[in-house]
């Protein structure tokens, strides 16, 4: 941000503000020893031994963490990359697109940024308070869990925890299970690049994870399903602990007449079909009149071996559907259907066709649950009140997309139906806004971050009100309640509340 008149150093009003004493804290030879872990309660309290002697406080130790992040990134990128085509047949050019690129881009705008994020922001005092000033100061919570899920195994982890260690926390993170190659590399990674003091990776899957929820943590951000987040939020209640669902659901599709159709084929087949449709913003299902569906299902059918060849089994481009249970539970879903494109699969190595499917019932299994996989279910409807109703008889959706050139109906869109995002033109794009709230609303969850707004949900914004003792101006307010008082409070002093 740019000062007038000089230079505001926003790092050291902050450390001011929080009484911090950097110069006594940012030596990594500090005094504090804590013991070394040997469980989950060991690891934590260790862990909060660190936040309790303020190691993580000062800004030096965040913007720290963060280049060491970077660095982790960039050293260690063929690795990372290795992991990801290991994990999900990822194309390093997609992992760097919607990966380690997207976490490269998220720390240098934390880097630039944080310092102004974290300034005491001042807040007017009602003349009955004055003389005095009032500020806000974000102050971290503590010790965080992040937990993440296995689609996008390193942007899911790490995003949060830039939010987490530039807001200075100390921290757990708990990557996926199913993605174990990417699990087991940043594992290895976090202990040499990160101040392990504060920094501490739990691999595992369902026990170890129920083990870490046992513990009492000051945030816990979560990403997955529903069920899970339930269990999540149900584990937090016990410590009043507050919590970040980042969770999923059907994202719909919405195109109308009005536009050009080979452009929306070409949008829609790239956000589903990325990561072979194992994306939690991903277009689950469309919906369009019959006469736009059968224009838009040839258009679809070229793209996808404009994108892929004609047989995207042998592309490099195209992912692998992460473990056996999800490829059985997706063939499945292709049962009775009609087929545009796509459908076939191979059980052995989880290849399944990126795939349409023609006017699919709305009662049909596949529109009963998220697909998270490459299956486009084409839905039509009578109208746009058809199309909005639909989509509204639903849970909340993480993310609605709508193509149309008319004012009117993006509109309707806008007024008439709740979503976590709503992007007109393109699908998925929303994430690369850092200036946008990434989130859910009801079932697709609850919060939101990047930029700024991690720091919010790894900060408490504490309220710090500062008023001089003389001249005591409260002795008009104290009791006893003279008539006179009385009638002061009533009239001129209600005034200025
Ligand atoms: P997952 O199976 O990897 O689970 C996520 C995390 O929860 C893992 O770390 C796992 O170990 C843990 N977990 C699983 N079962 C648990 C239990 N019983 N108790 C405690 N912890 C448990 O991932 P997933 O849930 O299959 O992920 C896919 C879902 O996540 C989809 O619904 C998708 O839409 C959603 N998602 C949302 C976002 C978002 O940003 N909103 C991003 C990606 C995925």
């Amino acid at each position: 941000m740019r000062e007038t008149g000089r230079v505001f150093d926003g790092a050291a009003a902050y450390d001011k503000a929080m009484s911090i004493d950097a110069s006594s804290m940012t030596d990594t030879s500090s005094p504090v020893n804590p013991p070394a872990a040997s469980g989950i309660d060991d690891l934590v309290a260790r862990l909060r031994t660190t936040f309790d002697a303020g190691i993580t406080k000062p800004y030096a130790w965040r913007i720290r963490q963060l280049k060491a992040l970077r660095a982790l990134l960039l050293e260690n990128t063929p690795e990372i990359e290795g992991a990801l085509i290991a994990d999900l047949k990822k194309n390093p050019a997609e992992a760097q697109l919607t990966e380690i690129g997207f976490v490269l881009a998220e720390i240098e705008n934390t880097l630039t940024n944080l310092k102004r994020w974290l300034r005491p922001k001042h807040v007017p005092t009602p003349l009955l308070i004055a003389p005095a000033s009032a500020t806000t100061v974000r102050e971290p919570l503590g010790v965080v869990l992040v937990i993440a899920p296995w689609n996008y195994p390193v942007q899911l982890l790490l995003v949060p925890v830039i939010g987490a260690l530039a807001a200075g926390n100390a921290l757990v993170a708990k990557p996926s299970e199913l993605a174990p190659k990417t699990s087991a590399v940043f594992a290895r990674l976090f202990a040499r690049y990160f101040d392990t003091r504060a920094v501490a990776v739990v691999e595992g899957g369902v026990p170890e994870t129920t083990e870490v929820l046992k513990q009492r943590f000051d945030h816990i951000f979560y990403t997955g399903n529903g069920r899970v987040g339930r269990i999540v939020m149900q584990a937090a209640a016990e410590h009043l602990t507050p919590v970040t669902l980042e969770l999923g659901g059907k994202s719909p599709v919405y195109v109308d007449d009005t536009v050009d159709l080979s452009i929306v084929a070409h949008r829609v087949a790239w956000a589903k079909f990325m990561n072979a449709g194992q994306t939690c913003v991903a277009p689950d299902y469309l919906l369009a009149t019959p006469a736009v569906a059968a224009a838009l299902e040839p258009l679809l059918v070229e793209v996808i071996a404009e994108f892929y060849g004609a047989d995207p089994a042998t592309s490099d481009s195209y992912g692998r559907i992460i473990n056996d249970s999800q490829f059985t539970r997706l063939t499945g879903l292709l049962e009775g259907e009609t087929v545009v494109t796509g459908g076939d699969s191979d059980a052995r190595t989880r290849y399944l066709a990126p795939t349409v499917l023609h006017d699919v019932s709305r009662d049909a299994a596949i529109m009963a649950q998220e697909i998270f996989g490459p299956i486009l279910p084409i839905v039509t409807v009578d109208s746009l009140n058809d199309a909005i109703g639909h989509i509204n008889a639903g849970d909340k959706p993480l993310a609605l997309y709508v193509f149309s050139n008319s004012k009117a109906v993006r509109r309707r869109f806008i007024t008439g139906t709740s979503s976590g995002a709503l992007a007109f033109g393109v699908p998925a794009a929303h994430l690369l806004v850092q200036g946008l709230p990434f989130g859910g609303v009801g079932a697709s969850g609850m919060g939101a971050y990047h930029g700024e707004r991690s720091i919010d949900v790894f900060s408490h914004e504490k309220a710090v009100l500062s008023k001089i003792l003389k001249p005591d101006t409260f002795n008009l307010v104290y009791p006893p309640f003279t008539q006179k008082k009385d009638a002061f409070i009533r009239g001129f002093l209600r005034k200025l509340i």
